[in-house]
């Protein structure tokens, strides 16, 4: 496969753009070779720019649910665009998609749409500070809300230490305000909550972990979170950012029957614009300006182009709920397929899933934290990565995110990246202890 366009590109695009992207994960680094430039993409296909071809299970991190260029998408765009793409005024549109979302998701009483997921968690975090009126919050170290200072946090050393900023230009000022706990160990959220007494605004979390591989949370560790707020009247704040309206139309809270006291969406809401989300409960929602003190705008905040593309892909997925059946259907053959071949190369890795997300950790430790998904081998995740691409077959350029599974991926599919997997893992085995 010759990627010899795409490296001139790549050669280009640094001189302009900060390491030739837009966004990190998109430089490939992890794997340590160019990133192939998109020409365009068709259902579950995607070409690059030299004309190579390739099974994408990225799909743009999430959005495109219903597969790249649906038609039903298409249909009615260009009069969107004619009847112009933004107004800084309000649009019937925008009363719609509030409308979607509030039915889909009943825990958010009240929503207000942003520009991306970063600014979802962000806002969500200032309203549950204004209106419990405390500063600090708790996260999960290996949960991503995007990159906003305050969440820029790892664990500092010891167990009830504050984060630590994980960036230059991130204040320890700030993130001093975020607490950093363990992922599916409420232990360590009870101590934090017992050394910080009656401090603590909100919990945010990602109901499942989707940005260090996939880790569904224990049912049990959610039902305490949300036991623990009740009790303290901290704001439980689910990130559906990847999960809403991709496990089920209902997001994480409907399959696991908790509900978050504040919610942030992003990705499939947009349908691959830039559009983000947060709602929660009315009282809560009503400190929001300018109903309430809590200030929060956007110039380009439910842009009527980007509302009606979201419109059209939640509204398609409100009246096709058989689509989460056969999303469910297709990461189970995916999960399962994935395991024969494990099987065979005699590989114990461990194979995660919550219906279209799934993902392969290297490592033979079930993944429930950060830490155990630090045991993986990130250097055989590199040769694997590398074959797969060689084979037509687009998996995302990082040990530590999902595969994506959409509508329009196809049982001949599957059996082309099983025939490609096979071969990447003989390819994992025989590197394996040299
Ligand atoms: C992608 C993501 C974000 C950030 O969204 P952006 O639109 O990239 O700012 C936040 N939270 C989660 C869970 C995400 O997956």
């Amino acid at each position: 496969m010759n990627h010899q366009k795409s490296e001139q590109a790549y050669q280009q695009a640094q001189q302009y753009i900060p390491g030739g992207v837009n966004s990190p994960v998109r430089a490939f680094q992890s794997v340590e070779i160019s990133p192939v430039f998109v020409q365009r993409a068709k259902g579950s296909h995607l070409w690059d720019i030299d004309g190579n071809e390739y099974i994408d299970y990225i799909c743009s991190w999430g959005p495109m649910i219903l597969g790249h260029s649906h038609p039903m998408m298409q249909q009615g765009a260009l009069e969107a665009i004619d009847a112009g793409i933004s107004f800084g005024l309000p649009t019937l549109r925008e009363v719609e998609m509030a409308k979607i979302i509030t039915s889909a998701y009943p825990a958010a009483e009240m929503v207000r749409m942003v520009n991306s997921g970063t600014e979802a968690t962000m806002s969500a975090i200032r309203v549950a500070r204004g209106y419990t009126g405390r500063d600090k919050i708790v996260k999960f170290e290996g949960c991503y809300h995007g990159h906003s200072d305050g969440l820029l946090v790892k664990a500092g050393s010891g167990a009830l230490t504050y984060g630590v900023p994980t960036s230059p230009g991130v204040p320890e000022d700030i993130t001093r305000h975020t607490l950093v706990c363990r992922y599916n160990d409420i232990e360590s959220v009870k101590e934090t909550f017992s050394a910080n007494e009656n401090q603590i605004a909100a919990i945010i979390l990602e109901p499942i972990a989707g940005n260090m591989g996939v880790i569904p949370a224990k049912k049990e560790f959610l039902q305490q979170l949300r036991e623990l707020c009740n009790k303290t009247g901290a704001v439980l704040i689910f990130d559906e950012v990847i999960s809403g309206f991709r496990v089920g139309f209902g997001g994480a809270a409907q399959q696991y029957g908790i509900f978050p006291d504040m919610v942030c969406f992003g990705k499939i809401i947009g349908a691959g614009m830039p559009v983000g989300a947060y709602g929660g409960k009315k009282e809560i929602m009503e400190w929001v300006s300018p109903k309430g003190p809590v200030y929060q705008a956007g110039t380009l905040s439910g842009n009527p182009l980007a509302m009606f593309m979201g419109l059209k892909q939640l509204g398609y997925l409100e009246q096709h709920s058989e689509i989460y059946q056969q999303l469910e259907q297709t990461g189970q053959k995916l999960q399962e397929g994935i395991q024969t071949i494990l099987n065979r190369h005699q590989l114990p890795y461990q194979v995660q899933r919550a219906g279209s997300l799934c993902c392969i950790f290297f490592t033979e430790k079930p993944v429930l934290c950060y830490d155990d998904a630090m045991t993986c081998d990130t250097e055989l995740f590199k040769i694997y990565f590398r074959e797969m691409l060689a084979q037509g077959v687009l998996v995302a350029p990082s040990q530590f995110e999902a595969m994506f599974v959409s509508v329009a991926h196809t049982e001949r599919d599957l059996e082309q990246t099983f025939v490609a997997m096979d071969k990447a893992f003989a390819a994992v085995k025989a590197a394996q202890g040299n």
